[in-house]
Formats: C-alpha cells, structure tokens, sequence
C-alpha cells in the first residue's frame, strides 16, 4: 500500500467520523423532542402516544442502520465496533488517523 492509499483512507476515516458525530447528535436531540413531546402531550395533542413511541422506535432503527453503513473500515469494510476515537482498524491493522 503506498504513501497516497494511506492518506485516502485516513481522509476517508475523518469523513465517516464526521458524518458519525452529525448522526449521533442528530438522533439525541431528535429521541430527546419526541420524549419531550410524549410528556408533555399537552403542548402537541396531536400526536398520539403510540405514534410518539412508533417514532421513537424508528429513529433508534435509522441510526443503527446508518451507523452500520457509515461506521465501517474504509480500507477493509468491516464494522470498526463502540470506538468512535479509533486510531487503527483491529482487523486489517490500517490506521485510521
Ligand atoms: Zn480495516
């Protein structure tokens, strides 16, 4: 693997934790409204709860998916696991930052 491959794949990382740290602020503040909403269903009545939970549900569905697409090795492609500060892929031994 030569000098500029290492440099794409670190480049790669930086875009993929980028696009990780948008994706889990993203899904906080959007669990965090529709709990805000499920207790306080006095301000938005209506949303039922059920929908509320059926939301809740979704979104926690959309950022595993997402993160399962994203949160991948750019050199191997496998799934770089809870580390979000990863430094060098486990499996392939490509550093990453
Ligand atoms: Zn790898």
């Amino acid at each position: 693997m030569d000098k500029r491959d290492k440099q794409k794949i670190k480049q790669d990382f930086t875009v993929r934790q980028t696009r990780q740290f948008i994706a889990i602020a993203a899904a906080a503040c959007l669990v965090i409204l529709v709990a805000v909403l499920y207790k306080r269903s006095d301000l938005f009545g209506a949303f039922s709860k059920g929908t509320l939970v059926s939301v809740q549900i979704l979104l926690i569905l959309a950022f595993i998916n997402f993160t399962a697409y994203n949160w991948r090795c750019p050199s191997c492609k496998r799934y770089l696991g809870y580390d979000i500060n990863k430094r060098v892929c486990k499996q392939c031994g490509a550093r990453l930052q």
